[in-house]
């Protein structure tokens, strides 16, 4: 059988056949339809959506779950997105850096010379393709990118530079949720500099903090730069870009006084310690403490307060070889939390003994202190008990602790180290006034790297001398769908979304109340269409819907213009206009209509 080619050149070969064509998905309109628009709604709350972004972002048919942590975008999901990545590239590119685009396969082997193929753990998605090789899906790009200018950055004249891309990361989180912000697979921008030395990576730095600034502001994200861990990327100074929102997942510590602020996760504070009472003879004594195993508990039965017992945490430190794992006790003032991340940094891996290996090293829940420990046990103080010198503490022994025990006399502590969580009203590290906790999304991160991923890849250049170095990195990146969510969460009421004219999937939308009637129509079809041929994004309604579930939906969706055109209104020569963010209603002489709404939405956007 032959396979014949249809003919449909013979059957388009008029203008007119184009045409007709043309028009099958748009009626060829400069303007888009909600009667064609692909934007599913829901009327009712999604089950599993917790916080508003997800819900709205649902609801509005922007998005749609595809398994847990992937999503698809819609056409207006990807229309915001579109948005958000133009006005990101605009100011990347106005500083200077270079897009391009990686491949987000990766070889293990570019992971295996950084060293963090082990270290990055279960959050790294790897694959093998048919050769038995192993890749990575690419989280973050630093090797991928270190890799790529290795070979021809290699002389001092191409510095500085900065190297930048968008596009789809991988992360096989633990608990993906709340939608697009803790995603399997997200869309980020991260860019890459290298410097010659290590004062020009921090130029390099406070340009990305700049542009990072300036991009936030563009998206109406109200942001606080703060300080940070460095996590899995690492390097030294970070700073993290904190968009304020209840529902976010980060806690920032900071202080209104000097205006210090903090990820909870590397906020340091002057913690107030206090003294447990002190023991009769002036030397550690027992206090019989029968049943009472908890901090809260010891407080009220010694009669002191939670900060001024000592709370032991007891740990495992994972060993690198098949050495046995150091058991760790670590001493923390009784009203602080220890903080993992900073135990992390301290320790490396590791995880707080469960009952078994408390009893395996000899250790009794509730009750475990620094004095008369088994042999081989590390002790480890947070640095704000360096002051403290009448602990109360547990004895090592059930239903006893030791009161007027004194480090140094009594036991040695091996370490002094940051350990705990900042509380509220913990001294602030700087000027020490109160701290206060807020909640924020982690919308960037930026990061001074030096030679964190050059020395270990050999990523070098010649300097002026013709001597050999390595390039001085830093990282910067932007989760753009995380920052879509961001955008939601500080936009929104309880009718829908109010997006920022900015980013809006259309700036302007156009209700025809009475699509059938042929004077409303063309009425809201010229309006239309005048609008878009002056550059506006119009959206026009011209669905035969009851007129309220047109307003809901165009509240959904968060349309920033939305104009009202009814058979009333025709007939007095007038439409109604609302600003979906103020609720603002007016009424425009239709032949004012096109220039009154072009000033309105210059005016939007200015604001
Ligand atoms: P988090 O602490 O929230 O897990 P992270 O610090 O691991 O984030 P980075 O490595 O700094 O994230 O990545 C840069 C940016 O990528 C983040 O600031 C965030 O906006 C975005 N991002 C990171 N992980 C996710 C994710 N799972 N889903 C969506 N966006 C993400
Ligand atoms: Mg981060």
């Amino acid at each position: 059988m032959i396979n014949e080619m249809p003919d449909i050149k013979n059957e388009i070969h008029t203008e007119d056949n184009k045409k007709d064509l043309m028009s099958r998905f748009n009626h060829g309109d400069p303007f888009a339809r909600m009667s064609t628009l692909y934007a599913p709604t829901l009327k009712e709350e999604p089950a599993d959506a917790e916080i508003p972004s997800h819900r709205l972002l649902l609801r509005g048919g922007f998005i749609r779950k595809t398994a847990s942590g992937l999503y698809s975008y819609l056409p207006l999901g990807w229309r915001v997105l579109k948005k958000i990545e133009a006005i990101i590239r605009e100011e990347m590119d106005a500083s200077g850096a270079q897009e391009c685009l990686l491949p987000i396969l990766g070889p293990a082997t570019l992971w295996e010379e950084s060293g963090r193929i082990s270290k990055y753990g279960p959050e790294l998605m790897r694959l093998e393709d048919r050769h038995e090789r192993t890749f990575v899906l690419g989280p973050t790009h630093e090797e991928i990118m270190t890799d790529l200018v290795r070979h021809e950055l290699r002389s001092y004249k191409g510095l500085p530079l900065n190297l930048y891309q968008i596009s789809t990361k991988f992360r096989d989180e633990l608990r993906p949720r709340f939608g697009l912000m803790r995603g399997r697979e997200f869309i980020m921008k991260d860019a890459y500099s290298f410097d010659a030395d290590i004062d020009g990576m921090k130029e390099s730095f406070k340009v990305m903090y700049n542009v990072y600034t300036t991009i936030c502001e563009r998206l109406s994200l109200k942001a606080l730069p703060v300080a940070a861990d460095a996590g899995q990327i690492g390097g030294a100074d970070s700073i993290e870009f904190m968009a304020l929102a209840e529902s976010g997942e980060a806690a920032i510590a900071s202080c209104s006084s000097c205006g210090y602020a903090a990820d909870l996760e590397a906020a340091t504070a002057r913690v107030n310690v206090g003294d447990g009472p002190q023991s009769s003879a002036g030397i550690i004594e027992e206090v019989s403490t029968p049943g009472i195993s908890t901090i809260a508990d010891l407080a009220r039965y010694v009669g002191v307060e939670e900060k001024d017992c000592k709370k032991a945490v007891a740990l495992l430190k994972e060993p690198d070889s098949d050495e046995d794992p150091q058991a760790i006790i670590a001493m923390l003032p009784g009203d602080h939390e220890l903080n993992e991340v900073k135990a992390y940094n301290a320790f490396g891996p590791y995880h707080l003994m469960d009952d078994e290996e408390l009893d395996q090293y000899g250790l009794i829940k509730g009750f475990i202190g620094p004095h008369n420990l088994p042999a081989g046990i590390q002790i480890v103080a947070d640095v704000s008990l360096r002051d403290s010198k009448q602990w109360l503490i547990g004895a090592n022994k059930a239903d006893t602790h030791y009161k007027g025990a004194e480090p140094d006399r009594d036991f040695t502590i091996d370490a002094w180290i940051d350990l705990v969580t900042v509380c509220s009203d913990d001294g602030c590290p700087v000027c020490s006034n109160p701290l206060s906790l807020t909640r924020g999304i982690e919308v960037g991160q930026i990061f001074q790297l030096a030679n964190k991923y050059s020395a270990p890849l050999h990523a070098t250049f010649l300097d002026k001398d013709g001597k050999e170095k390595p390039l001085q990195m830093g990282c910067y990146g932007i989760g753009v769908t995380r920052t879509l969510a961001a955008i939601v969460e500080q936009h929104h009421d309880d009718d829908g979304i109010i997006w920022p004219i900015t980013v809006a999937p259309y700036e302007v939308g156009i209700i025809a109340l009475d699509p059938k009637h042929e004077e409303v129509r063309i009425a809201a079809e010229t309006l239309a269409t005048e609008l878009s041929n002056s550059g506006l994004q119009v959206l026009l309604d011209d669905r035969d819907e009851r007129p309220g579930v047109k307003f809901n939906e165009a509240d959904l969706m968060g349309t920033p213009v939305q104009i009202v055109i009814g058979k009333r209104g025709i007939a007095e020569n007038t439409l109604e206009v609302k600003i979906r963010a103020t609720q603002e209603k007016s009424s425009l002489s239709t032949q004012e209509a096109k220039n009154s709404i072009l000033t309105l939405v210059e005016e939007l956007k200015n604001r």
